[in-house]
């Protein structure tokens, strides 16, 4: 076996000494961010149906423009705003403008297709940290109204020193009430001190967990911020534990069972259903994002598209 060959055999096996799946973030760039682009992955496109995860900073925006995405379309998807520091104000082609801070959501769903823009606002927090996840529509959900909806107010729960804020699904009796469309649950766990504990969990779920800040250990493997644990279904709890102040995300659900296709900021099914989105936004058929001081973001070249 030649060096290359050992190098793409880690690669693909990214299985620890517990028989866990831990992955490393690729970084990718968004606007001028750079990110950590933790899934998909070639070999898992989907988790439950959470199908893109991307962590950026923590970082300094003092002085800077910060964020500037431009208006982009979507479709077949929810997206999930979530910060850990900053603001970050939301803009969209149903004349949406919303500023989110932490332990807010900001929840788009893009069902047949809607446009945003996200920015820092002119005057802004020097720090930005935070996540941006899309949630994939099921089948019979992917042709709904777009939509957006901002939730100021979470709930929580305490266990074992996390506070814990649940912004999809329910955890540790804790329910959130944004709209979804699949049996999904997506949480921010903060670590008190001695933060330990044995966290209840849905045996019909599969679930991933990063640390966003600090570190962990979680169900015996250590975890910082560029890496991703998968943990499968049949798991009624998993062991945490983590220095305090330390965040992680948790997110799962009921393993999705459709294969998505993601092509730029669409989750489709077939390469027509991409074309066709991507001359629709190349044709204005997105609608306009409103007060966008700056030309939307074009599409990349079509290429080829495999499932
Ligand atoms: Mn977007």
């Amino acid at each position: 076996m030649s060096t290359v060959d050992a190098q793409l055999e880690i690669a693909e096996t990214p299985v620890n000494s517990l028989g866990l799946e831990l992955t490393g973030a690729r970084v990718a760039r968004v606007g001028d961010m750079t990110v950590r682009r933790l899934l998909p992955l070639r070999m898992r496109r989907s988790v439950g149906a959470w199908c893109f995860v991307d962590h950026y900073g923590p970082m300094s925006v003092d002085g800077k423009a910060g964020m500037r995405v431009p208006p982009h379309p979507h479709i077949g998807l929810q997206t999930v705003t979530w910060l850990i520091s900053g603001d970050v104000l939301h803009t969209d082609s149903l004349g949406s403008e919303q500023l989110i801070r932490p332990g807010q959501l900001n929840l788009m769903t893009a069902g047949r297709g809607i446009a945003h823009a996200e920015v820092s606002p002119a005057e802004h927090d020097p720090a930005l940290h935070g996540v941006q996840l899309w949630v994939a529509l099921p089948e019979g959900s992917r042709q709904v109204e777009p939509a957006f909806a901002h939730h100021a107010e979470l709930p929580a729960a305490g266990i074992g020193g996390f506070e814990i804020t649940v912004f999809a699904g329910s955890l540790a009796g804790a329910q959130s009430p944004a709209r979804v469309f699949s049996e999904i649950v997506g949480a921010e766990l903060i670590a008190g001190r001695d933060a330990r504990s044995a966290l209840p969990l849905q045996p019909g779920h599969e679930h991933v967990i990063f640390a966003a800040l600090g570190s962990a250990e979680v169900a015996g493997t250590a975890l910082q911020p560029g890496s991703l644990l998968y943990l499968g279904t049949g798991r009624e709890q998993v062991e945490i534990a983590a220095p305090e102040e330390s965040r992680l995300i948790l997110l799962g659900g009921v393993p999705l069972g459709e294969p998505l296709l993601m092509w730029w900021n669409f989750v489709a099914r077939t390469p027509e259903e991409i074309e066709a989105a991507a001359v629709d936004w190349r044709e204005g058929r997105f609608g306009t994002v409103a007060d966008y001081d700056g030309e939307p973001m074009p599409a990349p070249p079509l290429g080829r598209l495999r499932r």
